[in-house]
């Protein structure tokens, strides 16, 4: 069994793009940008801003975060999405959610420039993600189909069962593998909680992802041997012997299930911190498509 280092994988695609950018300022050029927008105080939409704009600035990359009231009118908040849109400084345009609930965040989405849209939230994106057409891939999915590529598992003709239908995470992800294409071409199944018995599909799977937010909720019968175990949850577990006083832990009982698995992401450490690291590669992306 062979545990999935997203840590690893993810510091290695920021030392690349660090590399990129250094080159684009020994000749002289402009370096990518990205800008978050924060509505309200959620500490955990704060700390994900954090996060992400931390490695920014470790790869050299430009970075500023918006913070905004939440009280902020919708038409305040897209005004200051358009003035982004048109900024030539800003390559990538991020608003953290979820929103408060007097903005609407689809219109929020649609507001930002598909040419900007480093989240792959944008319908034109998801369109094109749909019929195969190159676009910003959302990112926790692309760094699942990263990851799947790096350690070499076949992905062609095999079946994937992904639990979960999220429009961040369940369905790209199948849309990603399933298109016709190099690193793709699975078969896919998507599950989700209309399903009366989850094990019926999760033991097919060559490749399960399991993308629900149940804590441990993926357990050792429900999967074959040999199965590769991509385990996108991120749960807070209440534990008192954690200075937190609580644990990370994923959708999937690790401890049980990677006793079957031949390959497995652990949670921390796993799909968690491909994330920002195909944020930035998207915000790259961004970068080279405007100049
Ligand atoms: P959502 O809550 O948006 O979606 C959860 C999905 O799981 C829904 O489709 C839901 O079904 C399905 N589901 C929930 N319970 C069950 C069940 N018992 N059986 C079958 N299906 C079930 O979650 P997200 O997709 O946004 O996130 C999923 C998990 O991944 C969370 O723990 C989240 O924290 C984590 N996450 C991690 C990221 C990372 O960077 N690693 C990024 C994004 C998310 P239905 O549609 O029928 O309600």
């Amino acid at each position: 069994m062979i545990i999935i280092n997203g840590k690893k994988v993810a510091a290695e695609i920021r030392e690349e793009l660090k590399k990129k950018i250094n080159n684009l300022k020994l000749e002289g050029k402009t370096v990518p940008g990205l800008v978050a927008i924060l509505v309200g105080d959620n500490p955990a939409s704060d700390s994900y801003v954090r996060g992400k704009s931390k490695a920014c600035e470790e790869i050299s990359m430009i970075t500023k975060t918006e913070r905004l009231s939440s009280d902020i009118s919708e038409k305040d908040l897209l005004e200051l999405i358009q003035k982004y849109n048109s900024d030539k400084i800003f390559n990538g345009i991020l608003v953290q959610l979820p929103l408060p609930k007097h903005i609407s965040e689809g219109k929020v989405i649609e507001t930002i420039l598909p040419a900007k849209d480093v989240d792959g939230f944008h319908p034109i994106s998801v369109g094109n993600l749909v019929i195969g057409n190159d676009t910003f891939l959302p990112c926790t999915p692309a760094g699942i189909q990263e990851l799947l590529v790096k350690y070499n598992i076949p992905i062609k003709g095999k079946h994937v069962v992904v639990v979960g239908r999220s429009n961040i995470v369940g369905k790209p992800i199948s849309n990603i593998l399933l298109q016709k294409k190099e690193n793709a071409n699975a078969i896919v199944t998507i599950c989700h909680s209309a399903a009366k018995d989850i094990s019926y599909f999760s033991k097919q799977a060559d490749i399960l992802i399991a993308a629900i937010g149940q804590p441990n909720f993926v357990k050792r019968e429900m999967v074959k041997d040999g199965v590769v175990v991509i385990d996108v949850g991120i749960n807070r577990l209440k534990d008192e012997t954690h200075p937190k006083g609580y644990r990370i832990v994923g959708d999937v009982d690790f401890d049980e299930v990677s006793k079957k698995a031949s390959f497995i992401t652990p949670v921390p450490g796993g799909v968690g911190p491909m994330t920002i690291a195909m944020l930035l590669k998207n915000t790259f992306k961004a970068y080279l498509i405007q100049n």
